[in-house]
C-alpha cells in the first residue's frame, strides 16, 4: 500500500468503530488520547486468558512456560519495532508516564546535584514535565526550558545556548500532543551528547505515527504507551541503552526483580527484569505484541504517510474556516489539529460535535503551561489514525460549521 491507506478497509477491523453515536455513524477523532483496538488485538488478549494464563518467570508447568514465552516474545517485538539492539533494553511499564518517572526517579536522582541542569521544553505533556520538576527539587538541579519559535516549533539555535556543559539530561517530546509538530529529535539528541548529557524522548505520540529507530536517533531513553498504538491500556515501554540501564537502580522493589534475598538485604536481577517488580501486565504485553504485528504488516512508512496527509488536509480545511484558529506550525505536522472556534468554549464545541457522532477532545490536554503560552485556557483537538480518512475530516468540518452557526445565533 502507498499514499493514503484504505481507511474504510482498516476501519472494518475495529469493532468499536462500527457503531452509531447519537444517531450518526461514529467518527472517532480522539486517537491522541487513546487509539481504538483492532479485532486481532482484542482476540489475542482473549486467547491468552483462555489458553495460556499463568504467572511468568516462576512456574515450570506448561502454562507458566507459555505465559513467559508470550510475555518475553512481546518484548522481542517491541525491541524490533523501535530497532533496539536487544530485548534487554526494553522495560515494560504502565505507559509513557511510568517510563519517564522511572528515569526521573532513578537516573536523574543518581546523577544530578546542585548546579547541574535538567533541560525540558515549555510544550511538554505533564508526564514529561512534572517528573523533572520533582527530580530538580529533590537534587537541587536547575530546571531549564528550550526556547520555542512563535509557532511552537523548537528554536534550535537557542537550544544550543540553553544546553550547556552543566546539563545532565535533555527531555523533550518527539511529537507534540497539542501542536502536532514533529520535533528535530536527532539534532536535539546530538546537542545533548555534545555536552555529555543524556537525552530522553517522549515518544507517546510519535511511536504510533512515525517509524521510530532508537539507534538512528541515538537517544538514551525512549518512552511510549501501547494504548495509543492500537494496543491495550496499562502497557507501555521504556527503552534505555544497555550500558545506562545496567548502572541504574530500580525504583520499585518486591517479587520478580530480585536475585538473592536475606533478611536484611537483597540483590537485583539483570536488566530489564530488575525494573519490573511484581506480577507484570502480561496480557497487556501480549496485546501490545499483537498491535505491533498489525502496525508492522500495514507498514509504519505507510501509516506515517497517511497520517501526515490527513493532518495537512485537516490543517488546510480548518484554517480556511472563518473564526477557527488552528495552533502550531503550518507544516511538518502529523496526526492531529488543535483549534478553537471564535470565543466559544471548546467543551461546548465538543458537545455539539458529539451530538453529531464526531468525537473530539476538549481541554488543556495535560499541557497547562503550553495553554498559557498559547494564551488560551483550553482548546478542541481532532486527532487521526490509520482508520480515519478525509471523509471523517469533512464530517468534522461540516459539524463545526453547524456549531459555528448555532453559537453565532446563540451568542448574537
Ligand atoms: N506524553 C505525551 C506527548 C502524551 O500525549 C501523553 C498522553 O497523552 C503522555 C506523555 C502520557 O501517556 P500515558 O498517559 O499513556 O502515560
Amino acid at each position: 500500500m502507498s499514499g493514503l491507506l484504505s481507511a474504510s478497509e482498516l476501519k472494518s477491523q475495529f469493532p468499536i468503530l462500527q457503531q452509531e453515536v447519537n444517531g450518526h455513524p461514529l467518527v472517532y477523532l480522539d486517537s491522541a488520547a487513546t487509539s481504538q483496538k483492532p479485532r486481532r488485538v482484542i482476540e489475542a488478549v482473549q486467547r491468552y486468558y483462555e489458553r495460556d494464563n499463568a504467572n511468568v518467570h516462576r512456574g515450570v508447568h506448561t502454562l507458566g512456560t507459555r505465559a513467559t514465552d508470550a510475555y518475553e516474545g512481546a518484548r522481542e517485538k517491541v525491541a524490533r519495532f523501535i530497532n533496539a539492539r536487544s530485548a534487554s533494553e526494553i522495560i515494560f511499564t504502565r505507559g509513557t508516564t511510568t517510563a519517564i518517572n522511572t528515569v526521573a526517579s532513578s537516573y536523574a536522582r543518581a546523577v544530578c546535584k546542585p548546579g547541574d541542569e535538567i533541560v525540558i521544553s515549555p510544550i511538554e505533556h505533564h508526564a514529561n514535565l512534572i517528573p523533572w520538576q520533582q527530580a530538580a527539587k529533590a537534587t537541587g538541579a536547575t530546571l531549564k526550558h528550550l526556547p520555542v519559535n512563535d509557532d511552537g516549533s523548537f528554536d534550535l539555535e537557542g537550544a544550543a545556548k540553553t544546553i550547556t556543559p552543566n546539563t545532565k539530561i535533555v527531555a523533550f517530546t518527539h511529537l507534540s500532543n497539542v501542536l502536532g509538530v514533529v520535533n528535530p529529535a536527532k539534532e536535539l539528541v546530538a546537542m545533548a551528547h555534545a555536552v555529555g548529557a543524556k537525552a530522553l524522548i517522549d515518544g507517546a505520540q510519535s511511536a504510533p505515527h512515525l517509524k521510530v529507530d532508537v539507534q538512528e536517533l541515538d537517544c538514551d531513553f525512549f518512552a511510549f504507551s501501547g494504548h495509543k498504538m492500537c494496543g491495550p491500556t496499562g502497557i507501555g515501554a521504556l527503552y534505555g541503552k544497555r550500558e545506562i540501564l545496567e548502572k541504574m537502580e530500580p525504583i520499585e522493589f518486591g517479587g520478580e526483580m530480585i536475585d538473592f534475598v536475606d533478611l536484611f538485604d537483597a540483590t537485583w536481577k539483570e536488566i530489564p527484569w530488575r525494573f519490573e517488580a511484581g506480577t507484570p501486565i502480561i496480557a497487556g504485553a501480549v496485546g501490545l505484541g499483537a498491535a505491533i504485528d498489525f502496525l508492522t504488516e500495514i507498514g509504519m512508512a505507510n501509516i506515517e504517510a497517511h497520517d501526515r496527509k490527513l493532518a495537512a488536509y485537516a490543517y488546510d480545511r480548518l484554517s480556511a474556516m472563518d473564526g477557527v484558529t488552528v495552533y502550531g506550525p503550518s507544516s511538518g505536522r502529523t496526526s492531529l489539529a488543535t483549534f478553537n472556534l471564535d470565543d466559544v468554549h471548546p467543551h461546548d464545541v465538543a458537545t455539539v460535535l458529539d451530538a453529531e457522532g464526531v468525537a473530539v477532545r476538549a481541554g488543556h490536554h495535560c499541557a497547562q503551561p503550553l495553554m498559557r503560552w498559547l494564551q488560551v485556557t483550553a482548546t478542541a483537538r481532532a486527532s487521526f489514525y490509520l482508520y480515519n480518512d478525509e471523509a471523517d475530516i469533512d464530517r468534522l468540518v461540516a459539524s463545526l460549521q453547524r456549531a459555528k452557526e448555532y453559537f453565532g445565533h446563540a451568542i448574537g
